[in-house]
């Protein structure tokens, strides 16, 4: 399962990854060892922030490695973090689909309370559609493990997150630095009758829903178009409609590899050979069932990651190998995260959150985010570099 770990800086995420870690015995001993070194001769007690560093070190030096992505084992199944705090890649990668997270854990310090960051990244949440959420209020050791300040710093959350459509599963009281409530049930809470955190996330379940067939065309090489199942199975000898032109197609063969199937399913990586007038180009989608989305014009929140989204500008829309020149028509209203007030502009810069009508030159095949994410969200870019990134 995928995770991402957000909230305030300095509110304790990457002393909490460093205690998932250490506590679920996905360290290597000799990584542990290392740590711990370097902690006694700076003259402190085991610092969690600082295996985080230590393995950001580590892929720094070995630059092939995945460099994103953190993992742990819990008894029920494994975990990657996907992204670890501060990166802009994590924005980046979920609004490209290059990677996903199927849950989150909002930290919040519980003497601090929900802070301009932790309201940013709870919308981001919202607007990726990551809505199963795990608020952990962190640092309960500074204020004695009270069970008052825990309750105040939970309605003060709950507050916010409601205002914005969204509910958690849960609130856990832990301190990532004492190892209370993160893996192991703490013995200084007993008022607390939940779940510890792990638990918690292994709680969630992650359903796969059934959609009808999609297959979006990556590459074609002679008569054979390449690319995955994004979504439900096809059969030799079935009729397709292929979009967004709107042509008939019929399944002569499935290849995978150089095997010939009868049949496959999502997420195979397949080869079509098709009989029909169209010839498929990269880009279109292939559909069997209910009629896609087939847009030329979208009204929905973007977020601006980079640079800045001007009124009347030209731009690329990418969706999964679709793409698209378009322009920003309209800036209909931009959002200030912090007071959810909404005003008004012609520009979204770099952080800023908004509803735009995007016109686009040619039509793409869209789908609702919850029901085939792969075609439901999209990237905007200037020149291959990525602006800003919405879904449907
Ligand atoms: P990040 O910016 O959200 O990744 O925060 P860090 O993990 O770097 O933590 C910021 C500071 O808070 C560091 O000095 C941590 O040692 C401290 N910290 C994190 N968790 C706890 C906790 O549970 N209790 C206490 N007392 N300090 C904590």
């Amino acid at each position: 399962m995928n995770i991402v770990i957000v909230g305030h800086v300095d509110h304790g995420k990457s002393t909490l990854i460093g205690r998932l870690l250490f506590d679920t015995n996905s360290l290597p001993e000799e990584r542990i060892k290392e740590i711990e070194e370097a902690c006694r001769m700076l003259g402190r007690k085991l610092e969690f922030a600082y295996v985080l560093d230590a393995l950001e070190e580590e892929r720094r030096e070995r630059k092939t490695i995945e460099t994103t992505q953190i993992f742990f084992r819990s008894k029920k199944r494994s975990y990657t973090i996907i992204d670890a705090p501060g990166h802009k890649e994590f924005l980046k990668n979920m609004v490209t689909g290059a990677s996903h997270a199927d849950a989150a854990i909002l930290v919040v310090d519980v003497k601090e309370g929900v802070k301009e960051q932790t309201k940013r990244h709870a919308y981001v949440l919202k607007i990726l559609g990551v809505d199963r959420i795990i608020v952990a209020i962190n640092k309960m050791d500074l204020v004695d493990y009270s069970k008052e300040e825990f309750e105040g710093v939970r309605e003060s959350i709950a507050r916010y997150l409601s205002s914005i459509g969204l509910k958690p599963q849960a609130y856990v009281p832990i301190s990532a630095y004492n190892g209370d409530n993160v893996v192991k049930k703490s013995n200084k809470m007993d008022w607390y009758k939940g779940l510890v955190l792990v638990e918690e996330l292994d709680k969630i379940e992650i359903k796969k829903k059934g959609y009808d067939f999609r297959f979006c065309a990556q590459d074609v090489y002679k008569n054979i178009a390449i690319g995955s199942i994004l979504s439900g199975t096809i059969k030799e000898g079935d009729e397709l409609v292929v979009y967004p032109e709107e042509s008939e197609a019929r399944v002569k063969e499935i290849r995978y590899g150089t095997e010939r199937l009868k049949m496959a399913e999502a997420p195979l990586a397949i080869g079509l050979i098709l009989e029909g007038k169209i010839k498929v180009k990269r880009g279109h989608v292939l559909c069997k069932g209910k009629r896609p989305k087939v847009v030329d014009r979208i009204e929905t929140y973007v977020m601006c990651l980079i640079d800045s989204l001007k009124e009347n500008e030209k731009y690329e829309l990418l969706c999964y190998t679709q793409e698209a020149n378009c322009k920003i028509e309209r800036i209909v209203e931009k959002l200030d995260v912090e007071t959810l007030k909404r005003k008004s502009g012609k520009e979204l810069k770099e952080a800023e959150i908004g509803k735009v009508v995007i016109k686009l030159e040619k039509s793409v095949v869209m789908e609702e985010f919850e029901n085939l994410p792969e075609l439901g969200r999209f990237a905007i870019a200037r020149n291959g570099k990525l602006i800003a990134g919405g879904r449907i």
